[in-house]
């Protein structure tokens, strides 16, 4: 979206295809995950691992990107299937293994892990399930013994300062192997890092958002574009178990222009932003039955308009937050319409605010979840 809002003059042009111009490109390339695919209990490819042994041979870095704090995005019991969920949100609580807690990502809610299922008693038989950056810091030591692996995630403790001196130790050579979340994908120089391991490309390709292919584009370009600024010759892997998905092949062929194209053209044709409006209402309220009766009223006082309609509602994409349920209107149309006075209309026509009801409006939104 920002390419075509700076050719109407919003925003400076994105700095992502300016790289993509430059001549020092690294070597990118997927990893069929299907057909190479990693241990039991692991979740590095072989052949990635290989790269990984011949990077650190010539004394040079690894960087492995997840986009995933923590050590495990869910834990079941393996006896009775009981899985932790917050209390007050619709989202699995995620294992923070090095500070022994279970931990909300959307509402800060955190408890002890216990021993035991809350569900059926059972002792020593709850299992981590997928990968979060503690995780894999776990299986590179299992593989790398003597190499000398970091872990960069924003929730770490020692805050910006021990962040900083971090971030100048990788850069004066003094870790192998580094393993970090979306903050490593900021900016950071590492001239010596010459290799990009992408742990799970597939994060974030379908999650309902209209504009996920865009910013798992951009952030997969940051990450394995760092590889590209050394002198040195570099390769961007990306474990992936669509190897064919048009992000992927876009990011592989370095062709950022064929990838815009087309999703302009998609745009275009849904009158997606920036091509068209969208605005979601988000009614949220303490029972389930007061949002969405809410949300119904909304819908029937919406006015009559040819270049505007509505979607919903619907469960929201986070349809529980912090204990408050959430159903959600989606506003779209075409983009001279006039969307602040539809949704004025609606929202004044519509049922009074009362008890517990909160109602969101948010136009052009940047995400939908
Ligand atoms: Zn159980
Ligand atoms: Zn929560």
């Amino acid at each position: 979206e920002s390419r075509v809002n700076a050719s109407q003059g919003r925003y400076s042009r994105a700095v992502l295809s300016a790289r993509f111009a430059e001549a020092a490109l690294p070597d990118l390339k997927t990893i069929d995950m299907r057909r190479a695919p990693p241990a039991r209990g692991g979740f590095l490819s072989p052949v990635l691992l290989g790269q990984m042994r011949q990077t650190l041979e010539k004394k040079e870095q690894s960087l492995l990107f997840l986009n995933r704090r923590g050590y495990a995005p869910l834990t079941l019991c393996r006896v009775c299937g009981h899985r932790f969920g917050c209390p007050v949100c619709s989202a699995w609580l995620v294992e923070h293994r090095f500070r022994g807690q279970l931990v909300c990502h959307h509402c800060g809610h955190n408890e002890r892990r216990p021993e035991a299922c809350p569900e059926c008693g059972t002792l020593d038989h709850l299992v981590a399930c997928g990968p979060g950056v503690e995780r894999i810091a776990e299986e590179v030591v299992a593989h790398f013994p003597d190499a000398r692996t970091i872990v960069l995630s924003s929730d770490l403790m020692g805050g910006v300062r021990r962040l900083r001196l971090e971030l100048e130790a990788i850069a004066n050579g003094e870790a192998d192997i580094v393993i970090g979340t979306q903050l490593v994908a900021k900016g950071h120089n590492f001239p010596n890092m010459t290799l990009v391991g992408v742990v799970d490309a597939d994060l974030g390709l379908a999650n309902g958002d209209p504009r996920a292919a865009e910013r798992t584009f951009q952030l997969l370009s940051q990450v394995t574009g760092r590889a590209g600024r050394t002198g040195k010759k570099s390769l961007g892997l990306l474990q992936t178990f669509q190897p064919d998905h048009p992000v992927m092949r876009a990011i592989v062929s370095g062709d950022a222009e064929a990838f815009y194209e087309r999703e302009i053209t998609e745009r275009e044709r849904a009158a997606l932003p920036p091509f068209g409006r969208l605005a979601g209402v988000i009614v949220s309220a303490a029972t389930r039955a007061e949002a969405e009766g809410h949300a119904r009223g909304l819908r029937r006082a919406a006015p009559q308009a040819s270049d505007l309609f509505v979607l919903g509602p619907a469960e929201a994409p986070l349809s529980l937050i912090g204990g408050r349920h959430r159903f959600r209107l989606l506003i779209q149309g075409e983009r001279r319409a006039d969307m602040q006075g539809f949704i004025r209309t609606m929202l004044a026509e519509g049922p009074k605010i009362r008890g517990s009801v909160r109602v969101q409006v948010d136009i052009d939104p940047q995400s939908f979840l």
